[in-house]
């Protein structure tokens, strides 16, 4: 399997470092508001390769951080007159809530930056014995002409940089791109005890030391966003490293953004749609065939004719499913095998991810593969059960376990066919009443409520309640 690495700018094969095990940590949320949909990509892409790597055989180990501390989380607190954690239990709650709507699997853990004080101050502290940190006045710096590999990762050059810097001269710093580990707070700021001053953590350290305390201090991947690679990856590769004196990461991945108009989905610029939004506009299967439909390096534009177009193809997957189901229920299976074999379109679709999550080709087998199946229901009205259920299996493990695109159709048409033996149910109690036969009406109240379903008697009729 080839991963490309943002670290080597190669395709590189895939040797985790303990396998079976794969460690991955991905950078989560600062959690001040909604997620935006761009930030919806970066965690579907996430959740399709960390479900592609459980589908290879690797026990995978999640991590994804939670930012709870930060300034743009302080500045809000203030603007409402609360107390930040009010802020963030609110959107952490809403986190998941769109996650869970979104069909994104849940991460292992969820370290969140407050709850690891003690470790980012240690690690802080190794930092400064290796003479690499510097407080000033309470403020602790990463010295970055000190890490000698500084750049390694975004390919830029410490004297470039110094030089195009934009970075605000800030005279307690001995070069304006050192970087904050600890931030001595400000009158009425959230801080914690520490050696330097009460103070809080830098966004960059929380993520070195979070990923540490989970996954050990080499890790199998660990990825983001493009915006993340400069600075907060090179500064975490740069803590990290020093204090360590061991590679960080072993493959770094990087997800392409989700603009608007060749712009990138951004809070700050105020070009975006929450999560939150789309979800009640779009199925989230259609959401997630969206963005499989690209390559995760790759930009994607925002487009509702698009994702138009994918809910209309989930219909495609959805449609040939039920079918496979009825003929398996319905036990229409006699013994003809079709000469085509389903383990082909498995190899293709496993060549496709094998290649650097190569995840539109792969769409385009499992495409290929309801074509090609609707074309055999059609021709043969009896089929072996080995092919029938090597098709549903296809559909449950692929289309389902790893892009998690199959609608939950079965549940829904569940859904209706209870609510439609209950109105039969009702009808037949009416029925015995008007034949004054009270004790079968009274049975099949009573038996309902047993069941959890209430019935309401009023003038226009009856309805019900599921408890
Ligand atoms: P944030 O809360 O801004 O730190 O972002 C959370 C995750 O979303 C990070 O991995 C970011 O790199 C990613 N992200 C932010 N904006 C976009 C975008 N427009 N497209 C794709 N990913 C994004
Ligand atoms: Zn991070």
């Amino acid at each position: 399997m080839l991963i490309y690495n943002t670290l080597t700018k190669k395709k590189e094969e895939f040797k985790p470092l303990n396998p079976p095990y794969v460690t991955f940590y991905m950078c989560g949320p600062t959690v001040y508001d909604y997620f935006h949909i761009g930030n919806g990509r970066s965690f579907i892409v996430s959740d399709i390769i960390r479900r592609y790597l459980i589908y290879k055989g690797y026990n995978v180990k999640f991590v994804m951080n939670l930012t709870d501390i930060d300034d743009k989380i302080i500045n809000k607190a203030n603007n409402e007159n609360v107390d930040p954690k009010v802020i963030t239990d609110k959107y952490i709650s809403a986190f998941f809530e769109d996650i869970n709507k979104m069909k994104i699997r849940k991460a292992d853990v969820y370290p969140k930056a407050t709850e690891h004080i003690n470790e980012i101050i240690s690690l802080i502290q190794k930092l400064e014995r290796e003479g690499i940190a510097y407080n000033v006045n309470g403020d602790v710096f990463f010295d970055v002409g000190k890490f000698t590999a500084y750049g390694k990762l975004s390919g830029k050059k410490l004297d470039e940089l110094e030089s195009g810097s934009r970075v605000e001269i800030d005279e307690r710093k001995s070069n304006p791109l050192d970087f904050a580990l600890w931030k001595k707070a400000k009158e009425g700021e959230p801080c914690w005890d520490s050696p330097w001053s009460k103070g809080r953590p830098g966004w960059h350290i929380e993520c070195s030391a979070m990923s540490c305390a989970h996954l050990g201090e080499t890790i199998d991947i660990h990825a983001g966003g493009n915006d993340l690679i400069f600075p907060h990856h090179e500064n975490e590769i740069a803590q990290s490293e020093a204090a360590n004196h061991k590679a960080f990461v072993k493959y770094w991945l990087h997800f392409g953004f989700l603009n608007i108009k060749d712009e990138k989905m951004s809070k700050s610029s105020g070009n975006f749609f929450t999560a939150r939004e789309i979800v009640k506009k779009y199925p989230p299967e259609a959401i997630r065939l969206f963005f499989s439909q690209t390559h995760y390096r790759g930009p994607l534009s925002y487009s509702d004719e698009l994702l138009e177009a994918a809910a209309k193809g989930l219909e495609k997957i959805s449609n040939l499913y039920e079918e496979l189901l009825n003929r398996i229920s319905n036990n229409e299976i006699g013994g003809y095998k079709p000469e085509f074999q389903i383990t082909s379109y498995v190899q293709k679709f496993e060549e496709s991810m094998d290649d650097d999550f190569n995840s539109p080709k792969a769409l385009a087998v499992i495409f290929d593969f309801i074509r090609d199946m609707n074309k055999e229901l059609s021709i043969h009205e009896k089929l072996s059960a080995e092919f029938l259920n090597d098709g549903k299996e296809f559909f449950d493990k692929i289309i389902d376990g790893v892009f998690g695109i199959l609608p939950d159709r079965k549940n829904n048409s569940s859904n209706e066919l209870t609510e439609k033996l209950i109105y039969i149910l009702i009808e037949l109690r009416s029925k015995a009443k008007a034949e004054r036969n009270y004790s079968l009406s009274d049975d099949i109240r009573d038996k309902l409520t047993e069941l959890g379903i209430t019935l309401k008697d009023s003038k226009s009729g009856t309805t019900f309640k599921i408890n």
